[in-house]
């Protein structure tokens, strides 16, 4: 590789070498995405016109109201009270207006908590398979990733392999739930679990261990299931959301990190995040017109139902078409097939050929799979089904 380019974004390219080659060479890569044949189900990306209550929550929000309209943002006490208020209301949980600090999605909430607790050379533990871009971000953080694998089908949060991967080093271990990819939500009992270790192991190490809750989802859930976040149980924990899912419009950012009730010596920490907002190369700071809608945008979602009724549709099909499932998603927009043979990369490419798009399980660190997106719309998912059908065959 070019000697112009960081160490850091050379180690990130060799790590994520599969989702490089993805993104860029695939034959998804070079679709033409106007083509109206086109079945995508490869990213959480909406394959409708967005809803209209969004637009107009929008052009609400940009009629400037004075000369700061348009001003630097950082957290508006707007923004942060709706946030707080839907928190409140949906978890049961007195969330403080003050302590949501407004970023620019999950992906900025991630750093920004990373930084903010991560030393370089602090160990960050992250569960595999993971969303695919984990081991990047804490690195970029100047954390160092360790990995810890879920064993399928069930893939239960491992508790017995993160304390085992803990050494005095680390830091801090993001949970992701609803889980991407395996649309797991883990249980009270399992979340109890982890935090009694994370608690001894601080306790042992003299230097708190955080939690970083990836709930990018969590309002992706299927059954009316019971989701619980982790930070309910653990009080060293950032809540960390993006908009992008509940309104599938990820492409306008906003999220936040939110500190539990519980979590000693807040003042300091909101405070430190503020600071590691700006250190973030800017990312952090939040949209001023995404913020100035968010009282409406808040209580806004994608259709659940029709989601779900889409993933019964996509399990059943799949499964007639002779394709095994590992697991069956509580929440999330993914599906995770086995492929009929081992090559995932090869069995994709051959969908692609047909014009059905999906994930490579190698991307998400699990080879023999691929990864299905519910965002397809009924359309894609009814010209797909005959295919996945006679490509199993074939
Ligand atoms: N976490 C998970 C688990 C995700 O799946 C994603 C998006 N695919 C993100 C974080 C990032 O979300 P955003 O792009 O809205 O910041």
């Amino acid at each position: 590789m070019s000697s112009r380019i960081s160490g850091t974004i050379e180690h990130i390219l060799a790590a994520q070498k599969p989702l490089f080659a993805f993104f860029n060479e695939s034959a998804w890569a070079h679709r033409d995405p106007a083509d109206p044949e086109n079945a995508d189900f490869v990213a959480g990306n909406p394959q409708d016109v967005v809803m209209p209550e969004f637009v107009e929550a929008l052009q609400r929000a940009t009629v400037p109201t004075g000369k700061d309209h348009y001003a630097y943002k950082f957290s508006e006490p707007e923004a942060q009270a709706a946030a707080a208020a839907g928190l409140r209301e949906r978890r049961g949980v007195p969330f403080e207006d003050a302590d949501i600090a407004m970023v620019d999605g999950a992906f900025a909430g991630l750093i920004v908590s990373i930084r903010v607790v991560c030393d370089p050379g602090d160990e960050v533990i992250f569960l595999s398979p993971p969303w695919f871009f984990y081991e990047a971000l804490i690195f970029a953080s100047g954390a160092s990733p360790v990995r810890v694998k879920l064993e399928p089908p069930s893939f239960d949060l491992n508790v017995d392999g993160i304390a085992a991967a803990i050494t005095e080093r680390t830091r801090a271990v993001i949970v992701n739930s609803p889980h991407n990819p395996t649309g797991r939500i883990y249980t009270p009992e399992e979340l109890r679990r982890l935090a009694r270790v994370l608690s001894e192991a601080s306790a042992r190490n003299g230097r708190d261990i955080f939690l970083v809750s990836d709930e990018a989802y969590s309002r992706i859930v299927f059954d009316d299931g019971g989701f619980r976040s982790p930070t309910e149980f653990y009080p060293n924990s950032f809540l960390v959301y993006t908009y992008g899912k509940q309104l599938l419009t990820p492409g306008q950012r906003l999220g936040y990190v939110a500190l539990p009730p519980q979590m000693p010596e807040r003042a300091e920490m909101r405070s430190a995040l503020m600071l590691a907002q700006l250190a973030v190369a800017g990312h952090g700071v939040p949209n001023a017109v995404m913020q100035y809608a968010l009282a409406d945008l808040d209580a806004m979602s994608i259709d659940i139902k029709a989601l779900q009724r889409r993933r019964d549709r996509m399990v059943e099909g799949l499964r007639a078409a002779g394709y095994e499932l590992l697991g069956r998603p509580e929440g999330t927009f993914y599906l995770l097939p086995r492929c009929p043979i081992e090559d995932d990369i090869a069995f994709t490419e051959q969908l692609a050929e047909r014009k059905v798009f999906v994930l490579p399980g190698t991307v998400v660190e699990l080879p023999g799979t691929f990864r299905v997106s519910l965002t397809a719309n009924d359309e894609m998912v009814e010209r797909a089904l005959p295919i996945f059908a006679e490509v199993a065959k074939g």
